[in-house]
């Protein structure tokens, strides 16, 4: 057992880890109670065509309530339900109540193609059955594959399962966009995607949010849009907050964004109307500060 930084005994430390072990139990049994009790519930988070100034789709995001905690941020439960493995059955119903959205929102023509829906994927749930819970989520709610977007993390294409290229293969096959969410912040070996071919590349929000304060991002933000320019896979930049981000990203080619600036995660409702109405920055002009 290594001693805390900082000179701390044991005493504290040890005090330390039995707090962050009980706080972390407890959450996951209210995780576990939470998925039985539907707790969970998806915002929505429009995405813009930077070229066209249209709603080009959107981003299912997973929201958590807990009656007593109140709301616990994805970066929380996400990853404890990952390691649980709970993020199996509730990946599921997400995919499931997506598809269900997608549906009445096309049904009463709120998302007129080619508008695309992103459902965020964990690695854990890409094993056998995935591709048929994806198949019946798109049949069930009469939804094509080519309107359903599934962002994936470099981890996963990374990691060393030899089915994982028959598994996207098989996705692509039902019409399924596949995007590289979080694109930069993994690994910098690029051969995967010759090998696993995607079909958007989101740039982390990390290397927007420096963008137009550090050369050092601006210049990585420019080799990764021409890399993908050059393979021709277009780019969405997440976490644009600024008009000065945006119109950098405009200028270095960058096809598609979301963000604070044009629209926050928010209830399907919201969300709906918004995507209803014509977005600000569609006449390409970057307006003044709000
Ligand atoms: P992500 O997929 O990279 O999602 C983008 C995150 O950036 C979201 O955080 C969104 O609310 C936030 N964001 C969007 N625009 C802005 C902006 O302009 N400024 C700032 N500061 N933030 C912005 P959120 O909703 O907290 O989700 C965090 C992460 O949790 C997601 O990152 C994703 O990895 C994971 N996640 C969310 N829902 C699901 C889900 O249904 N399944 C799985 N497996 N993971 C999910
Ligand atoms: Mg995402
Ligand atoms: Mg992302
Ligand atoms: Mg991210």
């Amino acid at each position: 057992q290594a001693k805390a930084p900082g000179g701390h005994g044991h005493a504290v430390y040890d005090e330390q880890m039995r707090h962050a072990a009980h706080s972390r139990l407890r959450l996951d049994s209210a995780l576990r109670d939470g998925v039985a009790r539907r707790q969970f519930h998806l915002h929505y988070q429009p995405v813009l065509d930077l070229r066209t100034g249209t709603w080009h789709g959107a981003e299912a995001l997973l929201r958590w309530r807990h009656p007593q905690l109140g709301p616990v941020p994805p970066g929380t439960f996400i990853p404890l339900a990952e390691e649980t493995r709970l993020i199996v059955p509730l990946g599921a119903r997400v995919l499931d109540e997506a598809a269900r959205q997608l549906a009445e929102w096309q049904a009463e023509g709120t998302v007129p193609p080619p508008f695309v829906l992103a459902v965020n994927v964990s690695s854990r749930q890409l094993r056998a059955g995935f591709v048929d819970s994806v198949a019946a989520a798109l049949d069930q709610h009469g939804v094509p594959g080519s309107s359903l977007a599934l962002e994936l993390t470099e981890s996963v294409l990374l990691a060393d399962s030899p089915g994982i290229g028959h598994t996207l293969a098989d996705l692509r096959a039902l019409g399924v966009q596949l995007h590289l969410d979080d694109f930069g912040t993994g690994y910098s070996s690029l051969s995967y995607l010759e090998r696993l071919p995607m079909d958007v590349l989101k740039i982390d929000r990390s290397f927007v949010a420096d963008l137009t304060t550090s050369t050092e991002k601006r210049a990585l933000v420019t080799a990764i849009t021409a890399m993908a320019d050059a393979l021709g896979i277009p780019v969405t930049a997440e976490g644009v907050e600024t008009p000065e981000q945006l119109a950098l990203l405009r200028e270095l080619g960058c096809r598609y964004g979301q963000g604070y600036l044009f629209a926050r995660p928010d209830d399907p409702r919201t969300t709906g109307g918004l995507l209803r109405a014509t977005p600000a920055y569609a006449d390409g002009a970057v307006p003044e500060a709000r």
